[in-house]
């Protein structure tokens, strides 16, 4: 698993201590809250850098190529969405064989930077493109 690093037994930096809380809630901030309004109406939304006019899924709040703030944001045609990768999973957290196995796809759109996770119903496979049939979060798309 990618946390997993290699190092010599006990040469790692940890401490431990005791979480106060049992649960944090996290804003989204100012580019999260775009995009997750958009998907409320449907829409998947997307930032546009104003120097280099690279656009963000999800939206964010810098360019990461120009380090400047983005402002302008935009709807992504989501007709044009396609898998980029995917991963099955069969087994639950402890290991259990699930009834069903759960297909997560990053899903890219053309001529934008980033990607979405969703849940793929279907004969997932990379480059096919979606459709999307759920904007509750986690987002769902479908395949033929
Ligand atoms: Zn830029």
């Amino acid at each position: 698993m990618a946390w997993e690093k290699s190092g010599k037994e006990g040469s790692l930096l940890k401490w431990f201590d005791v979480m106060e809380a049992e649960k944090y809630e996290y804003t989204v901030g100012p580019a999260g809250e775009q995009f997750f309004n958009g998907l409320k109406q449907g829409k998947i939304i997307g930032s546009k850098c104003d120097k280099c006019g690279r656009i963000y899924v999800p939206a964010r709040l810098y360019c990461e190529h120009c380090f400047i703030k983005i402002e302008t944001y935009v709807e992504v045609n989501k007709d044009e969405a396609y898998i980029d990768s995917f991963t099955i999973i069969y087994k639950d957290d402890n290991g259990n064989r699930l009834t069903q196995p759960i297909s997560i796809a990053l899903v890219r759109f053309p001529n934008t930077e980033g990607g979405i996770l969703c849940y793929v119903d279907g004969n997932v496979r990379a480059g096919v493109k979606v459709k999307f049939i759920s904007f509750q979060w986690p987002l769902r798309v479908k395949v033929d």
